[in-house]
């Protein structure tokens, strides 16, 4: 559903089913947009979910739509946008939050295959046809991503091999990531949850988990389980 004006897309209001209904009970709730992935724009046919997305403040009234298909695709485009390139292609001048490990990326599909020894030839996306090589646009397809994550993370060790300037800057900036993960998770082992709530540590750098959920890892963040105590006992970094 559109954002509603003043609540700045970091939350916004969703229509899902009730947990242990088994899909019955649909409600509209709202919710942190950092727990939502992958955006994908469908047409709504059921009166049902037509009918909860308008409750239940707005009983009586019509729920709040896209205009138009286009409205919707562009809306889910630039959250694709803002979630994963800018990150990956450092876009902004303050480093902007990694993504969830399960919002699909193509950057770190490209950065998997090069960890598991896939060659660039692996790339699964077309190549560019409209956007002018070497720019942003270019990097920013899903051809350029995964092309991006693949060259810096096989030259990761090397980053002067790299020719490409930007690429070279991307892979410096990601062992500089790398390097203070893998710090942060040597340090945090131990620790509680509010031992590290109290140092300010935020989610930009730590994402904590329990039981035995295993999610990929992400330049630049540090996974950590929780035991019962709420106690950090296993880390991983990216
Ligand atoms: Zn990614």
């Amino acid at each position: 559903m559109p954002t509603l004006w003043g609540d700045g897309g970091d939350q916004r209001y969703v229509v899902g089913t009730r947990r242990r209904t088994g899909g019955r009970s649909l409600i509209r709730l709202v919710i942190n947009t950092e727990n939502l992935v992958n955006y994908r724009v469908r047409p709504v046919h059921s009166p049902s979910v037509y009918a909860a997305m308008g409750q239940p403040s707005m009983a009586g009234h019509e729920p709040r739509l896209y205009p138009s298909r286009e409205a919707a695709q562009e809306t889910a485009d630039s959250w694709k946008w803002q979630r994963t390139r800018v990150p990956h292609l450092a876009l902004n001048e303050w480093p902007r939050a990694m993504h969830n490990a399960d919002e699909p990326c193509e950057f770190c599909d490209g950065r998997d295959a090069a960890m598991t020894g896939g060659g660039l030839d692996t790339n699964p996306h077309e190549l560019p046809e409209s956007e002018p090589p070497a720019t942003i646009a270019w990097w920013g397809t899903n051809h350029g991503l995964w092309r991006a994550g693949w060259l810096t993370e096989t030259n990761i060790k090397i980053p002067d091999r790299l020719a490409d300037l930007a690429l070279l800057h991307l892979a410096l900036a990601r062992r500089t990531q790398r390097s203070r993960a893998d710090w942060l998770a040597r340090t945090v082992k131990g620790k509680t949850l509010a031992d590290l709530h109290d140092e300010g540590v935020g989610r930009d750098r730590i994402r904590f988990l329990r039981g035995d959920h295993d999610p990929r890892q992400l330049d630049g963040i540090v996974h950590a389980w929780l035991d019962t105590d709420n106690r950090v006992i296993r880390t991983k970094s990216g």
